[in-house]
């Protein structure tokens, strides 16, 4: 494991190279690497992430998140759908407190470690929600309450946008992060949902070792969501708009 002087300089140069050079302010980069060594702790013991090389950590976890902030108006309030180990919502509290932030999961135990790593680092701008996110979208408190929701990794796009736009306010945004987009994922559920259609953001991904591609999708909610949206999970899983 690299020592705390190590892992900060490795963070500060990676956030450096892509572009991310504004969120390296000492105590940003030192809530970053106190998140690291919680989340390697945690992970021990439960399944928080599948990759455990710092450096990968750095540039995978830490700079891909941070690099969706761009597309996030100041002192948004924001959704993260599918948070897991928290990802992206935990570096964006970090780096972002002008950012009002809830991670949501429906694994508890998720959930429970993100608000416990925001509790452990001070982060009084990050809340979580326990749940299945078809099933709170339907609740009037989070429906069309926030101005960006966003999630990485959770589900293919037409699934994704049932998922997210839900809760999206009229003039708000949904931000998918994707390594990549497949032809099966061709979808109109924008439109359906009351959504513009997806523009699409490439960028690279940089390290010392390697360039990854990575896309930002980015739809802006235009009219209310028809209140049959979402349906059941079997359903969305089985006829995905
Ligand atoms: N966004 C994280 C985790 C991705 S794994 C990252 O990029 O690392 C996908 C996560 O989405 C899992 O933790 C799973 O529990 C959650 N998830 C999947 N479908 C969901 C749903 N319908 N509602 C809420 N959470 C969901």
């Amino acid at each position: 494991m690299m020592n705390h002087t190590e892992f900060v300089e490795k963070c500060e140069n990676c956030l450096r190279d892509n572009g991310l050079e504004q969120f390296c302010d000492a105590a940003t980069l030192e809530k970053l690497c106190r998140m690291v060594d919680n989340m390697l702790l945690v992970n021990a013991s439960m399944n928080l992430t599948a990759i455990t090389d710092e450096e990968e950590i750095i540039v995978k976890h830490l700079a891909d998140s941070l690099s969706a902030a761009a597309y996030i108006p100041h002192g948004a309030k924001v959704l993260d759908v599918g948070c897991g180990g928290g990802f992206p919502s935990l570096p964006l509290a970090i780096a972002r407190p002008d950012l009002d932030m809830t991670a949501l999961d429906s694994t508890a135990k998720k959930t429970q470690y993100v608000a416990s790593a925001a509790q452990l680092l001070g982060l009084s701008n990050l809340k979580t929600l326990t749940g299945r996110a078809e099933e709170l979208a339907m609740e009037p408190q989070y429906r069309e309450k926030f101005d960006l929701v966003i999630a990485r990794a959770v589900a293919s796009l037409p699934v994704l946008c049932e998922l997210c736009i839900p809760f999206v306010k009229i003039g708000g945004q949904m931000v998918a992060m994707k390594a990549r987009l497949d032809e099966s994922e061709a979808t109109n559920a924008p439109a359906r949902l009351g959504a513009s259609p997806f523009e699409r953001h490439a960028f690279e991904l940089k390290s010392s070792r390697e360039t990854d591609r990575r896309l930002l999708l980015v739809s802006r909610k235009l009219a209310s969501t028809p209140r049959e949206y979402p349906r059941p999970y079997a359903k969305i899983k089985k006829r995905p708009l």
